[in-house]
């Protein structure tokens, strides 16, 4: 059985004040059943280890560059968040993409540079509402798959996001059946990619406006291992709310 994954992306979100949210959290859920994963951002992620010192909770990265070190001002490398302390990376967010240019050849230069690394990757993917509009979801799901995803991975070191662009702090989510359809969809190709063991242990975690009113009902569909949560990760009693109705 895939083990559940609560991951919380605070974005650029978060002063050092902000790891009090930490505190909380390890004292709402003392010894978690499912795993715990938040990215800070960078600046924090050193002090957010020393604050989950004792716990399960991991600390990932937002971004990483695809080469281990070098000329690239302002930019982060996969050993750079190993060394801090982190233990996962998301990778090809829609506002990297967006804000960036990240294509999914950048994202799959990526993964591999962050599992050469000994990270685990959470690679992100997901149509907009154009997309959706023209029934085109499926098939940019598909190409984003085929090319975001490094051809070597474990079902250990890799978790898949779904996250539709336009559910993504709007407060809209797709249908129940719509979150459905597209997670059985990827769930088909990991294992016609990489065979049945290792494309039935990815989890697929679905994000945008996830959030304690709602979550019961997304962790209800098939194929939906967990969840990716922006704004409502950045207060312990919210994300809190999202670990329970996981557990
Ligand atoms: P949201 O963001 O939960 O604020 O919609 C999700 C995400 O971008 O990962």
């Amino acid at each position: 059985m895939r083990r559940k994954l609560a991951a919380g992306n605070w974005k650029m979100n978060g002063l050092s004040a902000q790891l009090a949210e930490i505190d909380a959290l390890r004292t709402a859920h003392p010894d978690p059943s499912v795993d715990l994963v938040i990215a800070p951002p960078a600046t924090l992620i050193s002090a957010m280890v020393v604050s989950a010192a004792d716990h399960p909770l991991q600390v990932a990265g937002q971004d990483c560059h695809a080469s281990e070190s070098g000329p690239h001002t302002g930019d982060i490398s996969a050993p750079m968040l190993k060394d801090a302390g982190a233990s996962h990376v998301i990778l090809g967010h829609s506002e990297r993409r967006t804000d960036h240019g990240e294509d999914d050849e950048d994202v799959r230069a990526k993964a591999r540079a962050a599992l050469a690394a000994d990270l685990k990757v959470i690679i992100c993917i997901g149509e907009s509402l154009e997309e959706r509009e023209a029934a085109n979801t499926l098939e940019i799901i598909a190409g984003q798959l085929a090319g975001s995803l490094p051809d070597i991975l474990t079902a250990e070191n890799t978790v898949i996001a779904y996250e539709p662009i336009w559910a993504i702090g709007t407060g809209k989510i797709p249908t129940l059946d719509q979150i459905g359809e597209v997670h059985d969809y990827i769930r088909s190709k990991l294992e016609a990619r990489y065979g049945a063991g290792v494309g039935r242990g990815i989890r697929i975690l679905y994000g945008g406006s996830v959030k304690p009113s709602n979550a019961d009902d997304i962790f209800a569909v098939s194929n939906v291992d967990g969840a990716l949560v922006g704004g409502a990760s950045l207060k312990a009693a919210d994300f809190s709310g999202i670990i329970t109705a996981l557990e």
